[in-house]
């Protein structure tokens, strides 16, 4: 089956008692049992859901990953990777990150006894540098947030291999609908469904997709021991999510174009970010791993903080908020909002300036879009 079709009726079979066409949310915390130790794999909801199975069989499929595991959020996702690692290990990260990642890492998981250290995976080898004889896994996203580099995600996967290190891939942002970094060679996927998977901004949740028997048997049992679990109505809203993806991946990357090229036109613009562009430095690559460029643009004004300000006030259509990957669109200003927890020295560093913009452009009109950026650039 092909990606659409997976999305629309994979671990969605219809119901067994009632034909019911959609999984129906089975709002039970436990399940009766025949005799002792006799059930019909459910046993209680932390450990496993039939809305959170179907759920995470689809996901994992979408991926193209053998196993899936659904989560309360992206950062319990996240933790339960984690979760592999033990005291001492030493962890290679990529610098530009999503700032809730780099804060667990710097400030839950140092106190554990992980080392971590944050270099500029946009050249590989960089991680050559900070190797060490204590190094486990490699941490990356791409595009990155909120600057949208691209990592060669094949070239890392090779030197991962080469030094027996798992690579985990964060793929919010591309969704699997444009790219697949298990079959470019990653160990593991960590999604925040809370973004494009859900799509409609009415959810928070996670996932991890893995093909490694290993890996996945110890993250089951650590989804269940920790318990950052979603309930069945969030994984029943995942799933509806799921249904649209590909159309609305398709809708957000069409509006992103024009935004981005009405925005790279405009003279009050500095320079904008988008993998779409010939002129994102990384355009090619991005062309060769990805299937599409995605719907996040970011941008920076010529004017500074001030002017930044009256703008994002000024935008009635995009709302002004955190989070991105919904059917509406969203502005961000990265510096004082979803990346403030990233130090000014690390953001001035890797170019989170006080004019750099976000958008998470949605699926509305692309005319009504335009008109809102250029109505509000006006008051710059
Ligand atoms: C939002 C986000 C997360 C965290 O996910 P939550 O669902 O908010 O916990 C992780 N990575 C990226 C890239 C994100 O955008």
């Amino acid at each position: 089956m092909k990606f659409e079709t997976k999305a629309i009726h994979t671990g969605q079979e219809p119901d067994k008692a009632t034909g019911a066409v959609i999984v129906p949310i089975y709002q039970t915390s436990t399940y009766a049992q025949g005799a002792p130790g006799e059930h019909k794999g459910y046993e209680y909801s932390r450990t496993a859901n039939p809305t959170r199975t179907a759920l995470e069989r689809c996901l994992a499929s979408l991926e193209g990953a053998k196993f899936g595991l659904a989560f309360s959020s992206g950062m319990a996702a996240t933790s339960t990777v984690m979760n592999l690692m033990k005291t001492n290990n030493h962890i290679i990260s990529c610098d530009d990150l999503y700032g809730g990642t780099y804060r667990i890492f710097e400030k839950v998981y140092k106190d554990y006894g992980l080392e971590f250290s944050y270099v500029d995976l946009t050249t590989p080898e960089n991680l050559l540098k900070v190797l060490k004889e204590n190094t486990r896994m490699i941490w990356i996203e791409t595009p990155t947030n909120p600057l949208l580099k691209i990592i060669d995600l094949s070239k890392v996967s090779r030197l991962a291999r080469k030094h027996r290190l798992i690579l985990a891939v964060d793929n919010t942002f591309a969704t699997p609908y444009f790219q697949k970094p298990l079959l470019l060679g990653a160990d593991i996927v960590v999604h925040s469904s809370t973004k494009y998977l859900g799509g409609h901004s009415d959810l928070v949740g996670g996932a991890i997709l893995t093909s490694s028997q290993k890996y996945y048997d110890r993250m089951k049992f650590c989804q269940n021991a920790v318990g950052g679990v979603p309930g069945p109505f969030d994984c029943f809203l995942a799933l509806r999510g799921l249904k649209t993806l590909s159309l609305r991946m398709r809708e957000h990357q069409a509006n992103a174009f024009e935004v981005s090229r009405f925005l790279s036109r405009h003279k009050k613009v500095k320079r904008v970010i988008y993998p779409g562009l010939k002129s994102h430095p990384a355009h090619n690559l991005a062309k060769m791993q990805m299937s599409g460029f995605g719907g996040i643009v970011s941008f920076e004004l010529k004017s500074g903080l001030a002017g930044s300000r009256r703008f994002l006030k000024s935008l009635k259509l995009f709302f002004l908020a955190e989070s991105l990957g919904g059917v509406e669109s969203l502005a961000d200003h990265p510096a004082i909002m979803t990346h403030s927890s990233v130090p000014l020295k690390l953001r001035k560093r890797l170019g989170i300036s006080d004019s750099l913009i976000r958008l998470s452009v949605g699926i509305e009109n692309k005319e009504d879009l335009l008109e809102d950026l250029r109505r509000s650039l006006t008051f710059v």
